[in-house]
């Protein structure tokens, strides 16, 4: 389905703020949920943030073009583990068209993976660099790049039907999910709850290291439910969270969800 097919009688278009609602859940694989969130323009704060900070750039990336749209999972469609993240950078994701590549964010986490044996190499720098990933899915709350990295509670909700379309084409293989930070964690509980995962009284806290085991339903598999800091510039260059702290968490992640040897 493209953009135009999207639109019709009755049925909202790009620039509707029902359009992720309307067609996320009917997306019948990755592949067509990944195209049809690129024309996403239902939250207008950011589809004007995406495309200025595009038209603008940054002057060490003067002579490129930039992305400046939604940003799709990045990943096989078989992952056993799930990371979900904030929303794509300004400069990065924005830029590259592809999630966390193309800043000192995602060399940080591709870092990671990479010695676990999850990426193909330690480094992103665009897409079609050959980057590959072995049983994880790389994701966000919210596709578009927010200004100062914050998007609203009306976005992040306008935005969640992508994110509980994606994590319910990942169900049949998915056994973890790494959230990084405090706002994609407050993001994702409402969508477990929302797919029948039963979650405990009080709900589960953010932190990191935090590691919640979430019963099965229907006869399905548990679901792990890991946090970590997000490995933001922020937080990785105050060192409050270092390649030691993220590379433990991420780990466990992979552990559980069966990726080590
Ligand atoms: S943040 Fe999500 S819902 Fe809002 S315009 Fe971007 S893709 Fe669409």
């Amino acid at each position: 389905m493209d953009e135009a097919e999207a639109a019709g009688p009755g049925v909202p278009g790009p620039d509707d703020q029902d359009f992720p609602a309307h067609h996320a859940s009917r997306c019948a694989g990755l592949g067509e949920l990944d195209g049809l969130v690129t024309h996403c323009r239902a939250c207008p704060r950011l589809v004007a943030w995406r495309e200025e900070v595009a038209r603008d750039k940054r002057a060490a990336f003067r002579d490129q073009d930039y992305w400046g749209r939604p940003v799709p999972g990045f990943g096989p469609p078989d992952a056993a583990l799930a990371v979900v993240g904030l929303a794509p950078a300004a400069h990065g994701g924005n830029r590259t068209g592809r999630m966390f590549t193309g800043d000192a964010t995602g060399d940080f986490l591709f870092t990671a993976l990479h010695t676990l044996g999850l990426a193909s190499q330690p480094g992103s720098t665009r897409a079609g660099d050959g980057l590959t990933l072995r049983g994880v899915r790389l994701t966000s709350p919210v596709h578009c790049a927010p200004p100062a990295n914050r998007p609203t509670p009306a976005e992040r909700d306008t935005c969640r039907p992508w994110l509980a379309a994606e994590l319910a084409l990942l169900a049949p293989h998915l056994r973890a999910v790494l959230v990084l930070g405090a706002f994609g964690w407050q993001a994702l509980l409402p969508v477990l709850a929302a797919a029948g995962r039963p979650l405990p009284r009080p709900r589960p806290a953010f932190g990191h290291g935090a590691h919640v085991v979430l019963p099965a339903t229907d006869g399905g598999r548990e679901l792990h439910l890991l946090g970590s800091y997000h490995p933001s510039q922020r937080n990785t260059f105050t060192g409050r969270l270092t390649m030691p702290m993220f590379t433990e968490v991420l780990r466990e992640a992979a552990a559980v969800a069966g990726l080590l040897e």
